[in-house]
C-alpha cells in the first residue's frame, strides 16, 4: 500500500483504530525505503575514492585556461585504466612521456586505486623513441612521420626539410591511427581525438595554428637535425627527388625558366620537376629561422 492510500485511509476511516494500525505500518514502510536509499548513496559515496594526477612539464597547458592546476583531484566514479583517466582531462596519452608512482614506471594499463599519486611526465626530446619503455614496448625503427589533414602545411614543410612525411589517408580516425602504427611512422596532427585512439603509439599534438611555429614544436620533440636534407623530397607526395639532366625535362620548362635555371631534379612518384627558385628559398629561410630558435 503507497502512502497515498494510507492517507486516503485515514481520511475516510480515521475514527476506526485498525486503519490507524494500517496507516502506521504503511508509514514505517515508506520511511525504512527512504532510509535504504540515503544509506544505498552515502555508501556509493564512500566508497568512491580518489587519485591525485600530478603534472610536470608543459601537461599543464591542456587543461581549461580555468581550471589549471599541477595537481588533480581525480574522483574514481569507475574502474578506469590510467590511459583513460589522463585523457579525459583532454591530454592525449601521446603526451605523456612517463608515468611514476612511488618510483616505479606504470603502463598506460594500470588501474587506479584510490589514494594514488601518479606523477605525469610530458614527453620531451629525452624520452626514448628507438629503445622500448614501460609505455611504449615497440620503439621505433626509424624516424618517420605521419600528418592528418588538420597540418597539411606542416607535413610540405616537413618534406621540405627533407622528413620522411606521409600524408594521411582520408580514412576513419580509428584506422589513419592503426595504419601509423603499423607502419611505424609517429602520428603528427591537431585533432585530440585522432592522438586518443588507443593504437597509436608514438605521436605529437600540435598546439600551434602558425606554420613556422608547429615545425619549431616538431624539430623541438623529435630533435631531427641529423635527418635534414632539404629538397630531397617532393612535397606533394614525399618520393625521393632524383637528378634530372635539363635536356630531358626542357620542354615541360616555362621560357624563363629554361633561360636562368640548369640543375633539376623530378618526382619519380609524380613526376613534378623542382629547380631551385624563389619559393624553395622562401622555404630554405623558414627551415633556417626555425633552427635558429632551438640552438
Ligand atoms: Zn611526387
Amino acid at each position: 500500500m503507497s502512502l497515498l492510500s494510507c492517507l486516503s485511509v485515514y481520511v475516510h476511516c480515521c475514527s476506526h483504530p485498525r486503519h490507524w494500525a494500517i496507516l502506521f505500518s504503511c508509514l514505517l514502510i515508506q520511511q525504512r525505503k527512504a532510509s535504504c536509499r540515503i544509506n544505498t548513496e552515502k555508501q556509493f559515496l564512500m566508497t568512491r575514492g580518489r587519485i591525485f594526477l600530478i603534472l610536470y612539464g608543459d601537461l599543464v597547458d591542456f587543461l581549461p585556461t580555468n581550471h589549471r592546476t599541477r595537481t588533480i583531484h581525480y574522483i574514481l566514479d569507475r574502474r578506469a585504466s590510467i590511459k583513460d583517466i589522463i585523457e579525459s582531462q583532454g591530454i592525449p596519452h601521446t603526451e605523456i612521456g612517463r608515468i611514476d608512482m612511488e618510483g616505479r614506471q606504470l603502463s598506460f594499463r594500470h588501474i587506479g586505486e584510490d589514494g594514488e599519486r601518479i606523477h605525469l611526465h610530458p614527453f620531451t626530446e629525452q624520452t626514448p623513441l628507438r629503445t622500448a619503455t614501460v609505455l611504449r614496448h615497440d620503439p621505433l625503427k626509424n624516424i618517420a612521420f605521419m600528418c592528418d589533414s588538420t597540418v597539411s602545411r606542416l607535413a610540405r614543410n616537413m618534406r621540405m626539410a627533407g622528413l620522411d612525411t606521409e600524408n594521411a589517408p582520408e580514412i576513419s580516425l580509428v584506422d589513419i591511427a592503426r595504419q601509423a602504427s603499423s607502419a611505424g611512422r609517429i602520428l603528427i596532427s591537431r585533432n585530440r581525438d585522432l592522438l586518443k585512439c588507443r593504437t597509436v603509439n608514438f605521436g605529437q599534438l600540435i598546439r600551434s595554428v602558425h606554420h613556422r611555429l608547429q615545425l619549431r614544436e616538431v624539430f623541438a620533440r623529435f630533435r631531427p637535425e641529423n635527418l635534414l636534407d632539404p629538397f630531397s623530397r617532393c612535397l606533394v607526395c614525399n618520393s625521393t627527388l632524383v637528378v634530372v639532366d635539363k635536356e630531358h625535362i626542357i620542354h615541360f620548362l616555362e621560357p624563363l625558366t629554361q633561360k636562368y635555371y640548369h640543375s633539376f631534379k623530378k618526382c619519380p612518384g609524380c613526376g613534378k620537376i623542382y629547380w631551385h627558385g624563389s619559393h624553395l628559398a622562401k622555404m630554405e629561410k623558414t627551415l633556417h629561422a626555425v633552427l635558429k630558435t632551438l640552438d
